[in-house]
């Protein structure tokens, strides 16, 4: 589509122009068969045809024929997707999942019947502060006071926090806020140790920058002794992942840009990341550019570089760690991690490679923990039923530590095992290879979350 026509259809929205949003190719791929229902978060919640990818896609073509409306109806089945992309890989048609429920979001985000209410909170929270490091900051101190103060452990022990609603769940959804101190200790370059193998970017995440600080720390250092001089651009900007999974495609497509312009500016073997929801939007940054022939190669010699830090060090090979951690271990799958890249063994390899470790897998763990991005604030009810089938499965496994590799599973999981009393801890795979290097223990073990 010409910049021309998006400025048209944003000016006067209606069925058959936003219907020219969604890629009806990749749509008419899907074939019926319905191998994809038994893997559907969703559909195995709600029993609902429409709740399925399959009753989704329907919908969908039901837009782009003009035989329905991008309305209410419509929203509801979209946002209750996940876009865990589970469906993605049972599909034996190749039905890009992910990219086309983004485009039918980005469809819906146009047709202008949210409340005005409903589109202050988005602009708010997309275009006021995801891209604003400044503001998420300021509130991540403000947050960093509040549990210091301890308000979040009274809500819950009043249980308070279950009349706060969706205020509530986020605030006990929240991880221990490390130090805001920490986040300057993330140098522009960090040099390798020793002899420099590779130079690569790190994208330290909007959010994980003051929520993951920690984590951030732990991967540029596990980078640093596997020989990479890490550069971490201070004009890198927030990914746009969150922004393309609710429908804003026009600010996810302007961050887009900002972020090539940066890390293409450098000389990189590799762009890795420690965020499986950003990473799997990362390398699919071609698909904003589809009539931009110049920015979609740029996007796509971007996507090309990026990996996520499992993977990257899997493919490197990584030095032998000397601690041993003498813990019993288990992994939970990431889906964005999983079956949005194609990334399952690097962790596990990883884990298995530190000595000490009694790695034992978990059921089920490539079945969604209900995080998904926003989702667990967004859709608390179904997000609480999907991690309900999650738990007995996570506590089943009797390991002392959970590990995972996305933030939102980070904080979904941890929520989970709180909850469920278990005598486990949650953390990112990073942190047990970095504890194995260091010899020291992670924060998020010494510091009560
Ligand atoms: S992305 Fe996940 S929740 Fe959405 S339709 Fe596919 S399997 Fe179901
Ligand atoms: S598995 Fe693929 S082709 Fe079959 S119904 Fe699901 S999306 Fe369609």
């Amino acid at each position: 589509m010409a910049q021309g026509d998006a400025r048209e259809i944003a000016a006067a929205p209606t069925a058959s122009t936003l219907a020219a949003l969604i890629d009806a190719a990749k749509v008419d791929k899907c074939t019926h068969c319905g191998f994809c229902l038994p893997t559907c978060p969703t559909y195995d919640q709600l029993g609902l045809e429409m709740d399925s990818p399959r009753g989704r896609l329907y919908l969908m073509k039901a837009v782009l024929e003009g035989r329905s409306q991008p309305d209410d109806r419509f929203r509801t089945h979209m946002y209750r997707c996940l876009e865990c992309r589970a469906c993605e890989t049972a599909c034996p048609s190749g039905v890009p999942f992910g990219v086309v429920m983004e485009q039918a979001r980005a469809v819906y985000e146009r047709t202008g019947d949210r409340s005005p209410w409903q589109r202050w909170l988005m602009r708010l929270a997309f275009d006021g502060l995801l891209p604003r490091p400044g503001r998420l900051r300021a509130m991540f101190r403000l947050l960093w006071i509040y549990q210091r103060l301890r308000i979040d452990v009274a809500l819950r022990a009043t249980r308070l926090d279950k009349l706060l609603g969706r205020m509530g769940a986020m605030a006990t959804l929240l991880p221990r806020i490390p130090d805001p101190k920490l986040q300057d200790e993330l140098l522009e370059v960090t040099p390798a140790v020793g002899e420099r193998r590779y130079r690569v970017g790190f994208v330290a995440g909007c959010v994980m920058k003051p929520m993951f600080a920690d984590v951030n720390l732990a991967t540029v250092r596990v980078l640093a002794e596997n020989g990479c001089e890490v550069v971490t651009p201070a004009a890198q900007t927030c990914c746009g992942a969150l922004h393309l999974h609710s429908g804003v495609r026009d600010t996810a497509e302007g961050l887009a840009s900002k972020n090539i312009d940066v890390f293409l500016g450098e000389e990189l073997d590799a762009i890795v990341i420690n965020s499986a929801g950003c990473g799997a939007a990362l390398k699919e940054y071609g698909e904003l550019f589809p009539d931009d022939p110049h920015q979609r190669e740029r996007a796509e010699e971007f996507g090309g570089k990026m990996r996520d830090i499992t993977e990257w060090l899997a493919a490197i090979g990584v030095t032998p760690p000397t601690h041993a951690i003498d813990r019993r271990v288990t992994y939970d799958d990431p889906c964005h991690l999983l079956h949005g890249q194609g990334v399952g063994a690097q962790p596990r390899e990883l884990l298995k490679a530190i000595p000490g470790i009694s790695f034992v897998e978990m059921p089920e763990a490539d079945w969604c923990c209900g995080s998904a991005g926003i989702y667990n604030v967004v859709q608390p009810e179904l997000s609480a039923a999907i991690l309900d089938r999650k738990m007995p499965h996570v506590a089943a496994t009797e390991a002392e530590i959970v590990a995972t590799a996305n933030p939102g599973c980070l904080l979904q999981l941890r929520a989970g095992v709180r909850d469920a009393g278990l005598p486990m801890r949650v953390m990112h795979v990073v942190e047990l290879l970095d504890w194995a290097y260091t010899g020291v223990e992670p924060y998020s073990l010494r510091a009560d979350v």
